[in-house]
């Protein structure tokens, strides 16, 4: 049951990103007309796709770089997500021990590297991304959720984190919620940043080092034509040795992509700005990004123009389309507006400017992995579960070493050799979606066949309760 509360909160909402909604967005670059030839091809205008092509370029500038995107660069995940940076590159320190336990040490090694890279980037190429050394927490929303909080605790005091466990009044004076009864805050290496200048900034800098880009160029198939491949796109088609698929949730480029990618949707809110009396009726003074361990998770963060972003309420469509116009509407945007004024009662009246969802590429290991195709001479590197905005650099050098036969020891390790599980085609992957998303609504407030379920999802390998 939703309220008119969350109704008259979204009745004036625009049903697209908040992120990519600026008169700055920068013009289209031209598509693809006819036959080029490159040294290196790379698939898809997200940050794997960006990263990849200035990493290639700045290895060795005589490369000759094209990158194509089906849409506009960072329409898919890139410019959609809430924007929250942290170190890890296995979707956070829990679930890099969950699935790589061996490794956990050199993961964290190469999180930190990645985090240095990226800054420096950013930095050199004097990119505005509004990003902001803001810390993050973990927040439990009942005393049901505060084991969760403390084992996360340990787990990063362990690996030498700069963190505090806050108590319920600690947690409210950070961020005030009647729902919040404790915080795990990491107070560094993470923080918030703007992910559509970031896009746009990386964009920039992959033209300045001489990347072809070319927007509104769908790759329509791919020909093994021995010793290199043909890459077909709408008007035209690309001759080259190798190709980086950074196509993630779309699992473009290969058909078997898809059995170990599901692309599920997230959707997210913003606010209008709040004014001085809401913003001192929150707090929220360390402006850190937040997640809530609600088993349908909730994250928010505040954005450079004072706007709350609320997110997280997933949904799945058959077949994936690109673009469902029912996330077009108000409808699965009100329960998410309810799960808000819940967080936030103090805040109401406030009204939502923008809803939109995207796509999320959600695999068993929840974090990046990589697919192998035509003999090496394509790489798909993707499948980061709604944690990539900073780990897509870390996808994008590991996938470019393995296609150019680098020989790295991150390449050697098994979250680079293997690939995580199968998961079942259609139509039992949208039987098992529902079901699953079902219990996801009601696991907190009905309980029953829910949690089994839940935890079954987590056997199999999707931690999502
Ligand atoms: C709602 C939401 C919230 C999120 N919040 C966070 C967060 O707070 N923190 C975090 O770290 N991560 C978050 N993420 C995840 C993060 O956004 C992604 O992991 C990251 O953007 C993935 O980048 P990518 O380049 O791999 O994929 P994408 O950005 O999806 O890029 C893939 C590109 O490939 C293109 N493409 C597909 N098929 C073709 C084709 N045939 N030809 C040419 N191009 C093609 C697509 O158009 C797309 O632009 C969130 C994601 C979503 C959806």
């Amino acid at each position: 049951m939703t309220t008119s509360r969350a109704a008259t909160a979204l009745a004036d909402a625009t049903f697209f990103p908040f992120w990519l909604d600026r008169a700055d967005a920068p013009a289209a670059s031209d598509p693809l007309q006819g036959r080029t030839r490159a040294d290196l091809l790379v698939v898809g205008g997200g940050f794997t796709g960006l990263w990849a092509a200035i990493l290639a370029k700045e290895s060795d500038p005589s490369r000759d770089v094209v990158l194509i995107e089906a849409d506009r660069i960072a329409h898919g995940a890139s410019g959609r997500p809430g924007g929250i940076v942290s170190t890890s590159v296995m979707h956070g320190l829990g679930n890099a021990a969950r699935i790589f336990p061996r490794d956990i040490r050199a993961l964290e090694a190469l999180g930190h590297d990645n985090m240095a890279g990226f800054t420096d980037t950013v930095w050199r190429h004097d990119i505005q991304a509004d990003l902001e050394w803001t810390g993050e927490m973990t927040v439990a929303v009942s005393d049901a959720g505060l084991p969760a909080v403390q084992e996360e605790y340990e787990l990063h005091r362990a690996h030498g984190h700069d963190v505090a466990l806050l108590d319920g009044p600690q947690t409210r004076a950070q961020l005030d919620s009647p729902l919040f009864r404790g915080a795990l805050w990491s107070r560094k290496n993470s923080g918030i940043v703007h992910p559509a200048r970031l896009a746009w900034g990386l964009r920039r800098a992959a033209l300045a080092l001489g990347v072809r880009v070319h927007e509104q160029t769908p790759m329509t198939g791919v020909d093994d034509r021995g010793d290199r491949l043909l890459v077909r796109t709408r008007d035209g088609a690309v001759e080259t040795p190798r190709v980086l698929f950074a196509t993630n949730a779309f699992a473009a480029g290969h058909r078997r992509i898809r059995s170990r990618v599901a692309m599920v949707r997230d959707r997210i809110l913003t606010t209008e700005p709040l004014t001085a009396e809401q913003k001192a009726a929150v707090g929220w003074a360390n402006r850190q990004g937040v997640y809530d361990t609600r088993t349908q998770l909730n994250y928010m963060r505040l954005t450079p123009d004072d706007r709350i972003l609320f997110g997280g309420r997933l949904g799945y469509f058959m077949n994936s389309p690109r673009d469902p116009a029912l996330d077009r509407t108000p409808e699965p945007y009100l329960r998410l507006a309810d799960a808000f004024f819940a967080t936030f009662p103090q805040l109401e009246g406030i009204r939502f400017s923008h809803a939109w969802s995207g796509p999320i590429a959600l695999t068993t290991r929840m974090a990046v992995h990589f697919q192998t195709y035509h003999g090496g001479k394509a790489v798909y590197a993707g499948g980061y579960s709604g944690f990539g905005v900073s780990a897509s650099r870390f996808g994008a050098r590991v996938g470019l070493a393995k296609l150019m036969g680098q020989h790295l020891p991150e390449t050697g390790m098994e979250f680079a050799a293997t690939e995580p599980n199968w998961i079942p085609p259609e139509p039992f992957r949208s039987i098992g979606a529902k079901i699953t998303m079902a219990a996801l609504d009601g696991a907190d407030s009905k309980g029953g066949w829910r949690l089994p379920w839940l935890r079954l999802c987590s056997k199999i390998g999707f931690p999502l309760s």
